[in-house]
């Protein structure tokens, strides 16, 4: 049976009359892992999804060969993925000032895009304003992580406590023990593999079995040694040995497109919420799902000034409907968290719910990247091809940058993601000179003999990076748009000069020869990692939630995604957001419980 078919069939028609112990907003990650905790703590759950339920297996059809699809796997000729050019030149709405029927963000532009063309939202239908900015989102059930690249990292003491290292900023009101015992849920539940290294600032996760490294790979990290910098195997939330205790995924073959597809993996080896999390948690019969309804406003008791439940549009008839929760828990994503907090306004809460400190919206940061270099691992010229393409990811190389030393321009560190190897498309076949068998034998000799990698480095959180309510601007369901003010800063672009400058330097280092540098960089946006427009903290006048993601202003309301992360360090944020999620929800369960909420 599909997937999409055990969904329909075990899901229950939402009850309007009924009050649900708590209503999540959003199926991603967040919503995920909330729906699951909750629903596990016996809690009756109302988890409502703007977005369709997708077939998602006969969408992504990873096995599937170039040849078999009648333009390789490229969207058909209506539709358009947007440039770096267009998200530098322009500004938004950027579909505006496109002809093509259907528009979408940049990840459209990578190979095999017609798999992934119903995932990611067509932006005429989903505008906002303001300042550059590729904004990519996937509205259906499970999100972004349909199709998210699974490098699953842990945080340490000096990103929860990074300010306490460097003065920058703010603290986050836990430390890593406070939240390691929740990763290690996360690991066990979900599946991670990778190779313990040891590292104070990139603590390891409970491993499954690892991805293996190349011959080129092998070599840049022994020669990193010299250089006391590690690079590890990608740190990939994938299963490799299997999860017995789960029956909606299967183990990794290594045999799919993970290398030659925006993403997705129709085994479900490669974490989805929708297997992972949210079909268990339907498993407990205490969870109703409802598809298609997209939250307008948290409503408000008027008498306590609580949250009341949720005001949403069914997307496909544009009716709206009213379900009541005793909490409501936000987890729509960082950015479409905030526009929900501030188009949640009332008399009691006139700057939008939880938003008294004035802060939602504000101290939106990400990571930043754009540099990244090539080089030609000489001695693997001419040798037999291997078999790289078929693997859930590559390598990670760890910051290395601000741990105990003071770099002298800038403040924090990146890390840099890469890959090396055979792959089913020769990447050289256009730049390889020549014609006829002579063509064909360079461009085969060289395949094999490429590495690269690109760097992500944490953009710094300040107040006036920052999104709200554009005043005109309206989406195709009539909601009012996010208008964006954010821009990098100083430090970053000290970093990213920085990046080009060490990539050299260690493919130098290891006798790589390097062919190509780039300092360019991406667009505002590009990594995809969102994070702080609803930060946690101490202070009520300067944070939006306390250690638990709950609302300092409304104690049954919480926002359990990125939105809450203090800072954004330079590791990619999904495991963080997902660990968090349990421990805040596990905290939720109990003061249920207590009938403090
Ligand atoms: C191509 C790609 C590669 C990535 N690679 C990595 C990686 O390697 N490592 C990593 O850590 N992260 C990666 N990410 C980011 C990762 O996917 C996100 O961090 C993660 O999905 C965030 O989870 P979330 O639940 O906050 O948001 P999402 O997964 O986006 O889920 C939010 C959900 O809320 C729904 N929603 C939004 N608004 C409303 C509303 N008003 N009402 C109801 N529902 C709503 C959306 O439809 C969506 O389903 C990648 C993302 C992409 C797209
Ligand atoms: S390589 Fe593994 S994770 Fe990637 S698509 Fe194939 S089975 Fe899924």
């Amino acid at each position: 049976m599909t997937l999409i078919r055990l969904i329909r069939e075990a899901q229950a028609e939402v009850d309007l009359k009924k009050t649900y112990d708590a209503i999540v907003v959003g199926s991603g990650a967040a919503g995920g892992m909330a729906a699951h905790v909750l629903t596990s703590h016996g809690m009756k759950v109302l988890l409502l999804e703007a977005g369709k339920k997708l077939d998602i297996d006969a969408e992504l059809k990873s096995t599937e060969w170039p040849y078999q699809h009648k333009r390789r796997g490229e969207m058909p000729p209506d539709s358009h993925a947007l440039s770096f050019n267009e998200y530098t030149i322009r500004k938004p709405p950027y579909a505006a000032d496109t002809k093509a029927k259907h528009v979408y963000s940049y990840v459209q532009g990578w190979g095999g895009s017609d798999y992934s063309k119903n995932i990611v939202v067509d932006e005429r239908d989903h505008p906002y304003t303001g300042t550059n900015y590729a904004w990519v989102r996937a509205r259906l059930l499970g999100g972004k992580t349909n199709i998210w690249g699974r490098l699953a990292l842990r945080l340490s003491d000096l990103d929860f406590k990074a300010k306490s290292h460097d003065d920058y900023g703010e603290d986050w009101p836990i430390s890593y023990k406070d939240i390691a015992p929740y990763y290690d849920k996360v690991d066990l539940y979900l599946g991670i593999s990778g190779v313990k290294e040891n590292l104070p600032h990139l603590p390891d996760s409970i491993f499954q079995r690892p991805i293996k490294l190349t011959y080129a790979e092998l070599k840049l990290r022994q020669s990193l040694k010299k250089m006391n910098r590690v690079l590890t195997p990608y740190r990939a939330g994938v299963t490799t040995d299997g999860l017995k205790h789960n029956k909606y995924r299967s183990r990794c073959f290594g045999r799919g497109a993970c290398n030659r597809r925006v993403g997705g993996c129709d085994i479900h080896a490669a974490f989805d919420s929708p297997t992972g999390l949210i079909m268990p948690a339907m498993d407990t019969g205490n969870l109703t799902l409802r598809t298609n309804a997209i939250a307008r406003e948290i409503t408000v008791d008027k008498k306590t000034g609580k949250a009341s439940g949720v005001s949403f549009i069914d997307a496909e008839t544009g009716q709206t409907y009213e379900a009541k929760g005793k909490v409501v828990v936000v987890a729509a994503s960082t950015l479409e968290s905030a526009r929900l907090l501030l188009l949640s306004k009332s008399n009691e809460h006139p700057n939008g719910i939880g938003n008294s400190s004035g802060h939602v919206g504000h101290n939106f940061c990400e990571h930043i990247m754009g540099p990244h270099i090539s080089g030609l691992v000489k001695d693997l010229v001419g040798k037999p091809r291997t078999l790289d393409d078929g693997k859930p990811g590559s390598f990670y190389l760890a910051r290395f940058r601000n741990l105990t030393d003071r770099h002298p321009s800038f403040i924090r560190g990146y890390g840099f993601e890469g890959s090396s190897g055979s792959s089913i498309y020769p990447g050289n076949s256009s730049s390889t000179p020549g014609f006829g068998s002579s063509y064909k034998k360079s461009v085969r000799d060289y395949a094999g003999a490429f590495i690269s990698m690109g760097a992500f480095g944490e953009v710094l959180a300040r107040y006036e990076n920052q999104v709200d309510i554009d005043p005109t601007v309206k989406d195709k369901w009539g909601v009012p748009v996010l208008r964006f003010n954010y821009k990098f800063g100083d430090n970053e672009k000290k970093m990213a000069a920085d990046m080009a400058n060490t990539g050299q330097e260690m493919f130098a280092e290891a006798g790589i020869e390097i062919i190509g540098v780039s300092r360019m960089i991406l667009t505002e946006g590009w990594s995809i990692h969102e994070l702080g427009t609803a930060r946690m903290g101490n202070d009520k006048k300067s944070s939006v939630l306390n250690q638990f993601q709950q609302s300092h202003d409304v104690k049954n309301l919480f926002v359990v995604d990125g939105s809450s992360h203090v800072s954004a360090s330079c590791q990619n944020p999904t495991w963080t957001i997902m660990a968090l999620a349990w421990r805040s929800c596990d905290y939720l369960a109990d003061q249920f419980k207590k009938g403090s909420l």
